[in-house]
């Protein structure tokens, strides 16, 4: 532009001197001449043919300079080595003057080009570095958002972009609360923005609300999050050039904490029944009011049974958080699940033969085998066939029954009853800890640990799976399955 503007100058210019050239010359011959009006006309005449005529070859002499000039400028390598000394005198002064502001103008592109690679240094850095973060903030499980003074979002991950169904891209400057689709979570923040000081760090618990799912979003459930909202520095000390907030999930921490509250509060009064009862028949004995060696044995038999079910309350427990806490010892070895099904069998007959109850193992002539821990199993097999013995009436039948299950490369034991039966609400629930239907409590004695434990061995331990399916008052059937192999070597 400005070599453009230049060139302009100098042809005006020398348009300008050609001009002057040629009435200096005509001024001259006329001066000179001093003779006749006829001569004068012819003396003019000639006068101003030869003006004329020096006029175009100094005009066409001048025009090559500058068009010598022009190409010379056009081309920055001769540009460079513009030497005004090599120009005609008349164009000295010009070509001086256009050789400085062309070399000041190089010297400004110089410095404005070394500022450009500069900036793109420092712009690929920052990118880089943008792009370092990014990568680390999606990394973490915690969503993560980043809001400038104005509460924009600036920056955000792919958790926070999961959780508040956003794409980032699109969200990028746009104020909080549009970004979120959560007012309360986007007030907090803007609150936050709004007291906000150089080094504060503040934590919030809070209950984001569940979202239905629709056409457009898949929803979310209600979850407990633990806030961070800390400020980030600003450009000059002592202000603050935003804030990051981080969102960590903490609803599972939450259940676990009210599972072992929950776990501890039943625990307690578990062990407090059979231990009450223990001491109230302790007492009783002390004070003397067995008054005959009869009533007293049925103390002592009441006493030794309480203490039993403690003891068996304490073992389930201790197993049952060995297997959560994954340290219980696993010994596996190819088990033959017809002898196990014969031995509960065998335990709990006399138990059966008290209610005259039929219990039978059902098992055939073949063999069943699979990877698993012997003692584990039988404590299964005797769990159920000891549960069916107490939930069935008099005069029942309950049958053990082994089977290959082909479908899941399992072996399927089945423990049958005519008993009780459970009602469909229950179903789900009593492999839970503790639980126990309510209706049946005066039926038989129990911990409500005895199906949990099962599941745990049996899902847990050994990959398997059970169940139960059941009608009120026709009997239950519980089930479980063991894999031939176990996972690991399986894959070996
Ligand atoms: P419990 O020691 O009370 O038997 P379990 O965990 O073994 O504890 O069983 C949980 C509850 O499930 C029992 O208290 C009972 O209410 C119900 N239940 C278990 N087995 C049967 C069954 N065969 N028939 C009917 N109800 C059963």
């Amino acid at each position: 532009m400005k070599i453009g503007k230049t060139l302009g100058l100098i042809s005006t210019a020398a348009g300008l001197l050609g001009g002057a050239m040629s009435s200096y010359a005509a001024t001259r011959l006329v001066g000179g001449a001093g003779v006749s009006g006829a001569a004068i006309a012819i003396g003019g005449a000639l006068g101003a043919a030869v003006s004329a005529l020096a006029t175009l070859t100094v005009g066409v002499f001048i025009d090559k300079r500058l068009n010598t000039l022009k190409r010379a400028l056009l081309d920055p390598e001769t540009a460079s080595a513009l030497n005004p000394s090599g120009a005609p005198t008349i164009l000295r002064q010009l070509v001086a003057a256009i050789a400085e502001s062309h070399a000041a103008l190089s010297r400004e592109t110089e410095q404005a080009l070394s500022r450009l690679r500069e900036m793109e240094i420092r712009r690929r850095i920052a990118e880089s570095q943008r792009e370092q973060i990014e990568t680390i903030l999606n990394g973490l499980r915690d969503a993560v958002l980043v809001t400038d003074p104005f509460k924009e979002l600036i920056m955000a991950n792919e958790p926070a972009a999961r959780l508040f169904g956003f794409e980032l891209e699109a969200c990028v400057h746009k104020p909080i609360g549009d970004a979120l689709n959560d007012e309360a979570l986007s007030r907090l923040i803007e609150q936050a923005h709004d007291s906000a000081t150089p080094s504060d760090r503040r934590h919030v618990e809070y209950l984001m609300p569940g979202q239905s799912t629709t056409p457009d979003s898949p929803g979310r459930p209600a979850a407990h999050y633990d806030i961070t909202i800390a400020s980030l520095p600003g450009q000059t000390s002592g202000s603050v050039g935003g804030l990051v907030t981080i969102l960590r999930d903490v609803t599972r921490e939450k259940e676990i904490s009210q599972m072992k509250t929950d776990f501890v509060s039943q625990v307690s009064h578990e062990l407090r029944t059979p231990l009450s009862s223990i001491n109230a028949y302790v007492e009783m004995l002390v004070d003397g009011e067995a008054k005959d060696e009869a009533s007293r044995n049925e103390f002592y038999q009441i006493i030794k049974n309480e203490a039993d079910r403690l003891g068996r309350l304490i073992d389930n427990m201790l197993n049952i958080s060995r297997i959560e806490a994954g340290i219980v010892k696993v010994e596996r070895s190819e088990v033959d699940f017809v002898k196990i099904v014969r031995d509960a069998v065998e335990v709990m007959q006399p138990q059966a033969m008290l209610k005259n109850i039929t219990l039978i193992a059902k098992t055939g002539p073949m063999v069943y085998t699979a990877q698993a821990d012997r003692d584990m199993i039988l404590q299964v097999v005797l769990n159920l066939v000891s549960n069916a013995v107490k939930y069935t009436p008099e005069n029942g039948r309950v049958t053990v029954s082994v089977e290959n299950d082909d479908a899941t490369r399992s072996v399927l034991v089945s423990v049958a009853d005519t008993g009780l039966g459970i009602p469909p609400d229950d179903v789900e629930k009593v492999f839970e800890k503790f639980y126990r239907i309510d209706n049946y409590k005066r039926v038989a004695k129990g911990t409500g640990l005895g199906l949990n434990l099962a599941r745990h061995i049996v899902e847990t331990v050994h990959k398997g799976q059970v169940g139960v399916s059941s009608k009120v008052g026709m009997g239950s059937r519980f089930w479980f399955t063991i894999p031939f192999e176990h996972e690991g070597r399986a894959a070996a």
